[in-house]
């Protein structure tokens, strides 16, 4: 199936830029959207590191690197741009009613045959579909953190997605490098739901001192040969991320999903993680752990 058009990303937070950055890559022009200026300054200057770490790893020709000031714009509000977009994703903060308004706002500019996408960790698909008047035309592209090296792309059919959608989907994301499952729709699909309750378990295990961060982290690094452990990708992924995923699934799904009482006290601390330099770690300027930074809670 042949794609067309540019691709225009909601919300440049950390997924965001990834995304952008795994379009860009691929050719195409991208309309990155942000209400927040800083946001999309810090987005900017990310995938411009993107771009630098892939031609030093080789990844990318010197003459494949596009002048990011001619395919990537920077925008505050959805405008005419979305027009000219075949692909439209929103990935902004993960709350039910900022996604519909966003998809909503788009589907009224958007090209007839346009394809939308939501980047949500867990919420209903059939919901936020509900928010544009042909919902048969979106469905979940939920990327996985950092969106541009995971090669996972889990598409989520709600209630109304068509067939050509799903295939409209595959067919961008395997064009850009990823790899495509497909998943009916239930809250957390596939994956959150799994690292979701990984990740609030090993938060208990830290708040009844079982074991150090580190050692919580080896254990599933070493024992079951994780790439990462659960505090380690908790703090990848931020807590505040993570806490109102907890919460959506604890309403869907009762008791096992019970977010952590010390999950909630780190996010009113702003200890979100990576994103703000402490989390279950700290972590200095340049982004590095601090070697034995590791929450400890003494009983
Ligand atoms: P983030 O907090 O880093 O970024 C969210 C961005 O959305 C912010 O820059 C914010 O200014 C912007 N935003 C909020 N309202 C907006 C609006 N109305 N219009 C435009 N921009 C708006 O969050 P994130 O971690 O990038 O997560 C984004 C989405 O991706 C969420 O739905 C999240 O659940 C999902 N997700 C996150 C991860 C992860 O590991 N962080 C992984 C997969 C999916």
């Amino acid at each position: 199936m042949k794609t067309t058009g540019s691709v225009t990303v909601v919300g440049a937070g950390i997924m965001g830029r990834g995304i952008a950055y795994t379009f860009l890559a691929a050719g195409r022009t991208v309309a990155l959207v942000d209400v927040n200026a800083a946001a999309l300054d810090s987005a900017t200057a990310a995938i411009g590191k993107m771009f630098e770490a892939a031609l030093q790893r080789g990844k990318l020709a010197v003459a494949d690197k596009p002048q990011l000031s001619e395919v990537l714009h920077r925008h505050l509000k959805l405008d005419d741009f979305v027009a000219d977009s075949g692909l439209i994703i929103e990935t902004a903060t993960e709350e039910l009613a900022v996604k519909k308004k966003i998809l909503s706002a788009a589907a009224v500019i958007a090209a007839d045959n346009a394809l939308f996408a939501t980047n949500t960790s867990a919420l209903g698909i059939t919901e936020i579909a509900s928010a544009i008047l042909e919902p048969s035309r979106l469905l979940g592209m939920h990327f996985f953190n950092p969106a541009h090296k995971m090669k996972l792309v889990e598409l989520v059919r709600g209630l109304q997605t068509s067939d050509e959608t799903v295939e409209k989907a595959r067919a961008w994301l395997e064009g850009s490098g990823k790899e495509t499952i497909v998943i009916n729709e239930m809250p957390g699909f596939a994956t959150s739901r799994m690292s979701a309750l990984m990740g609030n378990e090993a938060m208990y295990m830290l708040a009844e001192s079982v074991a150090s961060a580190e050692d919580i982290d080896t254990s599933q690094k070493l024992g079951f040969n994780h790439p990462m452990g659960p505090l380690e990708l908790g703090d990848l992924t931020g807590w505040d991320t993570r806490l109102r995923v907890l919460k959506y699934l604890h309403q869907v799904y009762g008791e096992k999903f019970r977010p952590c009482p010390l999950i909630e006290k780190m996010v009113q601390a702003g200890w979100h993680g990576r994103k703000t330099g402490r989390g279950v770690y700290k972590y200095d300027e340049e982004g590095r752990r601090v070697p034995g930074s590791g929450l400890s809670i003494s009983l």
